[in-house]
C-alpha cells in the first residue's frame, strides 16, 4: 500500500511539473502582446504622454485595465498613487501581488518603469508628438508582461509591486513620491528592478542588456548566475554619464540603500531619436523586447524565490 502511494505520488509529481512548464510557455510574452500595449502606449493619440495631459491620464486607465485584466490587485486603496508637479495632479500606477510565503511576504521587490514622456519635441517633417516608444512606452511593457506573467503564476514567496511611474521626465519624481511613501510605511525593500529604453538591441556585446549601478552590487552577477546566461554587462558609459542616478531607480537607492538598479539597451550610439519625435513603434524591434523581456523571468522568479536575500551592495 505504502508503496502504490509513493509511485502515485511520483507520477502526481512529473504531472505537476509538465503542466507548470506549460502553464509558464503560455503566459510568456509574445511579440504580438508587446506590439499591443506598445502601439497603445506609443500612439498619437496619447500625444506624449506629457505629466498632467489627457494623454497620460489615458495611459494610466489602460495600464490599470491591464492589471485589473490580470488580477493583479492595487497595493493601495486604487491603483493610482496620486502626487502633485506644481500644482498639476499626476499618478504612479501601482498593482501588487502579495508573497505566497508568510514569511517572505513581508519582503518586496518593485519592478519598475517610467510611463510618462515629454509630450512634443522639435518639429520634423509636421510632427511635433514625442511618442516615446522606446523612451519609456518600451520599459512599460515589460513591466505590464511580468506582472501579468506573475500574476498568472503565482510563485512569488516575496511580494512584488509593479509599479509605472509618473512624471520621471520632470526629475524622477514619481519614484521620489513613492519612495518616501513607502519608506514611512517602514516596509522591508529587498531591491528593485528597473526599466528604461529597451526596444532596440545592442550592437556587437557579448551581453544581451547592461544594468545601470554595475560595480554598486552584486545584482548583475546574481542575474546572470540565476539567467543561466549572459544576460546583462557592463556598459562603461553609462558609468561615464551616470545613468544610476537617471532613472527612477535612484531614489529608491537613496531611500532604502539597498540594490535598486536600472536594466537598459540604449548604448547612446544604437538609436538616434532620444526626445526626439522620431521614437516610434516603427523603430522597435519587438521580437528582442520579447526576446529579453522572457529572459527576465528565470531572473525574478529567482529573486522573488531565493531564502535569504542574495543581492547585496558590495
Ligand atoms: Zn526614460
Amino acid at each position: 500500500m505504502k508503496k502504490i502511494v509513493v509511485i502515485v505520488f511520483g507520477v502526481l509529481c512529473i504531472g505537476c511539473t509538465q503542466a507548470t512548464n506549460a502553464q509558464s510557455q503560455k503566459v510568456k510574452t509574445e511579440v504580438s502582446d508587446v506590439a499591443s500595449v506598445m502601439e497603445f502606449l506609443a500612439s498619437d493619440d496619447l500625444k506624449g504622454r506629457d505629466t498632467g495631459s489627457e494623454g497620460l491620464k489615458k495611459a494610466a486607465t489602460f495600464i490599470e485595465s491591464e492589471f485589473k485584466k490580470y488580477d493583479v490587485k492595487p497595493y493601495f486603496d486604487s491603483y493610482l498613487d496620486t502626487f502633485d508637479v506644481e500644482g498639476v495632479e499626476t499618478y504612479n500606477v501601482v498593482g501588487f501581488l502579495k508573497g505566497t510565503d508568510p514569511k517572505l511576504a513581508n519582503e518586496y521587490i518593485i519592478i519598475g518603469a517610467h510611463y510618462d514622456h515629454i509630450g512634443t519635441a522639435k518639429t520634423v517633417a509636421g510632427d511635433t508628438i514625442a511618442n516615446g516608444a522606446n523612451d519609456n512606452a518600451a520599459g512599460s511593457t515589460a513591466v505590464i508582461s511580468l506582472a501579468r506573467y506573475f500574476a498568472k503564476m503565482k510563485n512569488n514567496k516575496r511580494s512584488v509591486l509593479f509599479v509605472l511611474f509618473g512624471a520621471e521626465e520632470k526629475g524622477l519624481l514619481g519614484s521620489k513620491h513613492l519612495s518616501k511613501v513607502l519608506k514611512e510605511k517602514n516596509i522591508d525593500l529587498y531591491t528593485m528592478v528597473n526599466f528604461e529604453m529597451i526596444g532596440v538591441p545592442l550592437n556587437d556585446k557579448s551581453y544581451k542588456a547592461y544594468i545601470t549601478g554595475y560595480e554598486m552590487s552584486n545584482m548583475a552577477a546574481k542575474m546572470n548566475e540565476y539567467s543561466g546566461a549572459e544576460l546583462i554587462g557592463f556598459l562603461p558609459k553609462a558609468k561615464e554619464f551616470q545613468l544610476f542616478k537617471r532613472s527612477d531607480n535612484y531614489p529608491f537607492h537613496e531611500e532604502f540603500n539597498v540594490p535598486c538598479q536600472t536594466i537598459s539597451t540604449f548604448d547612446f550610439t544604437n538609436y538616434e531619436y532620444y526626445h526626439h519625435v522620431d521614437d516610434e513603434v516603427s523603430e522597435m524591434n519587438y521580437e528582442f523586447m520579447a526576446e529579453l523581456i522572457n529572459d527576465c523571468i528565470p531572473v525574478i522568479t529567482t529573486m522573488l524565490n531565493t531564502p535569504t536575500k542574495e543581492i547585496q551592495l558590495n
